[in-house]
């Protein structure tokens, strides 16, 4: 029988298959060979929540209150938080009261913000690579999608001038995202400046992803979108708990900035969620108000894991330049070989997993992703499979 008549939507089959999962089958299937696995290959933190997230969620559970729906914009107190936590960090104005929309994770507004903004056809600007719900939302919402594909001549900065007045002018929304996952570059405050008049000149709505805000090193601080003059006006920026608070299956992130674009996400998500649980947004409270320490913590783990595989590689022949952001090294692979190939060839020979830099798009080929989702004590594991397997640069 003819299964015709199941055929999914043209918007689904038009989506390039999920390498995630893809690779999730082929780690099942060196799993099953009795392999011990070295995931290096998501951008999935290692550990739990912070102790006091973790307490103060517990004592919301006990709130009856807490049980119901939540308010759709998000409670009072988790907007405070989030526009108190911007004053705090950029000294950034915002009003929690139609400036600051609590996520549901930012990859789920992220991806129904072209929803949101995208009539089919429209062009919408992105990366190469990038992290995939910048491209896929909007590949979900019929949008045309220019890529702009990024260099390591450019240090992975999008080259603003390279982008043609014709393709610029019929542009609706440029998506971007410093520090860069995957390929942990930062953008200087100019360039954000640059951003801001580019959007200006054309009018195209800037999305920008900060979700790596808290995990930069060596006194760096990332910079907001929403600090530039003018940027409220041209942008929003979203922002996660998944990576700073290891908080990335509660599943809580926000965005915040232009209230004209938040309303518009507001409504469309109205139809689609009944917001987050009470309990989560009383919890994330916490996590934006703990400590610096905390981050302090945070920021060393990342940072001792950074330049330990950074040192172990070198002496592999890998030459990595030191990276001041994210909880990623992006490395390119020995010469000729492909990224599928040479993350298949890991996988198999090592049973490290890594991510082919193809799965964030064209501009990625070439590169493999890791993460520093390990401590120390098993990336010197991968380490030594690495030179067992005599997996070297030179290869
Ligand atoms: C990890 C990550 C996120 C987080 O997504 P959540 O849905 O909030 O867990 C968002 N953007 C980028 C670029 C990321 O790497």
């Amino acid at each position: 029988m003819s299964l015709e008549w199941l055929k999914p939507a043209e918007r689904l089959r038009t989506l390039p298959p999920y390498v995630f999962a893809r690779l999730d089958e082929l780690k099942a299937r060196v799993r099953e060979q009795g392999i011990d696995l070295i995931d290096l290959g998501m951008g999935n933190p290692d550990g739990a929540a912070p102790r006091p997230v973790i307490e103060a969620a517990i004592a919301a559970f006990d709130q009856a209150s807490n049980h119901g729906y939540p308010p759709f914009e998000g409670t009072t107190g988790f907007r405070r938080s989030i526009t108190q936590w911007y004053k705090r960090r950029y000294n950034v104005d915002l009003d929690p009261d139609g400036e600051a929309l609590p996520l549901l994770g930012s990859k789920e507004g992220l991806t129904h913000l072209a929803l949101a903004y995208v009539n089919p056809g429209d062009l919408v600007l992105v990366p190469s690579p990038a992290y995939p719900p910048h491209f896929r939302g909007p590949a979900i919402a019929g949008a045309e999608i220019h890529s702009l594909i990024l260099k390591p001549e450019n240090d992975w900065l999008i080259d603003l001038a390279a982008i043609p007045d014709s393709v610029a002018e019929r542009a609706k929304i440029l998506y971007f995202n410093y520090p860069s996952n995957p390929t942990a570059a930062i953008a200087p405050r100019e360039f954000f400046v640059e951003m801001v008049e580019f959007a200006r000149r054309w009018n195209i709505l800037l999305v920008h992803d900060l979700c790596y805000a808290e995990l930069a090193f060596d006194g760096y601080q990332p910079t907001s979108l929403l600090e530039i003059p003018g940027g409220k006006e041209v942008g929003v920026e979203f922002h996660t708990l998944s990576k700073t608070y290891n908080m990335a299956g509660w599943r809580v992130g926000f965005v915040v900035g232009n209230r004209h674009v938040i309303q518009g996400l507001r409504t469309l998500k109205t139809n689609l969620d009944y917001g987050l649980f009470s309990v989560l947004q009383t919890a994330a409270e916490t996590a934006l108000n703990l400590p610096d320490s905390y981050l302090q913590t945070v920021q060393d783990r990342y940072r001792t894991r950074r330049d330990f595989l950074i040192a172990g590689l070198a002496e592999l022949g890998w030459d990595v330049p030191k990276t001041m952001a994210t909880m990623y090294l992006w490395i390119p692979c020995p010469a000729s070989v492909g990224s599928t190939d040479f993350a298949l060839k890991l996988l198999q020979e090592t049973g490290v997993v890594v991510t082919p830099g193809n799965a964030f798009g064209a501009g990625g080929e070439g590169y493999v992703r890791v993460s520093l989702i390990a401590d120390c004590d098993r990336l010197q594991e991968a380490l030594n499979r690495l030179k067992q397997a005599n997996i070297r640069y030179s290869l």
